[in-house]
């Protein structure tokens, strides 16, 4: 399995910024997690094979590129882009995006070849197939309907927890899957912003370390994602000084790959 955090920013000299504004992690270069920067940081071969999209959560942080995105291959698709979520989260999508005002209903418009967006729903501990890959949905605490997922391509496995604040289910299922090969979890705030991390249903590094350990599955890596983009530095720099040997900040377009 080969993954990739794409980029949302760009640095001083024009070039990708490791600094994440959305989210938006591509899946084996064919299957997206969040659509954040999916229209924005795509490569061509991404842009061709990207047709299935797994949101975490309907923030806009995690959806803007999706509406783009659809816009930019309009008129090329030969089969529908799938967005994958919760109920809620499609209903969140239909009423205030796909709406006729914020941007066209292209659930209901079609191009010569057909249809170019369809809703799956999803359930809270429902498994579903997506290309080649096999999520497992898992709820998790952000104040608004939330998934994370345990995804699967049969050999390698990994947990993503998207944004989330203190949770239970996600750990509870992570303990029971045998040899994940990396969690990734939030970090979005830095430990002087504790009250604002609270109130926006997200972790400081602080609580984080407190979080991973509810982990007591095989070790393996653990990647921090979602750290807002202004504290980055901050961060970062509280993270590296917990020491803990297998926790990293995940690099935006960097490719990670487990066999
Ligand atoms: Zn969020």
């Amino acid at each position: 399995m080969k993954i990739q955090l794409l980029p949302s920013s760009f640095g001083e000299s024009g070039a990708a910024s490791g600094r994440q504004h959305l989210s938006c992690i591509v899946i084996d270069d064919c299957v997206a997690l969040d659509a954040g920067s999916l229209a924005f940081a795509t490569n061509e071969e991404q842009k061709e094979q990207i047709r299935d999209v797994v949101l975490t959560h309907a923030h806009l942080d995690h959806i803007a590129g999706l509406p783009l995105f659809i816009d930019d291959l309009f008129e090329t698709l030969t089969e529908p882009i799938i967005v994958h979520a919760s109920e809620t989260v499609i209903e969140t999508l239909k009423q205030n995006v796909f709406n006729g005002e914020i941007y066209p209903n292209f659930a209901e418009l079609e191009n010569k070849n057909g249809a170019v967006l369809n809703f799956r729903p999803v359930k809270n501990g429902e498994n579903f197939a997506v290309k080649h890959l096999t999520f497992k949905a898992v709820e998790v605490n952000h104040g608004v309907a939330s998934l994370g997922y345990i995804i699967s391509d049969g050999t390698a496995k990994i947990a993503v927890g998207g944004d989330t604040a203190e949770t239970v289910e996600f750990w509870r299922v992570s303990n029971k899957e045998k040899n994940l090969r990396a969690i990734l979890i939030e970090c979005a705030f830095p430990d002087e912003l504790e009250e604002l991390a609270r109130a926006a249903q997200h972790l400081t590094p602080k609580r984080l370390r407190a979080e991973i350990k509810k982990y007591t599955g095989a070790p393996c890596p653990i990647f921090v994602i979602n750290v807002k983009s202004a504290y980055f530095q901050a961060v970062l720099q509280q993270i590296e000084r917990l020491e803990i040997e297998n926790l990293k900040i995940l690099e935006v377009g960097k490719i990670y790959e487990w066999n």
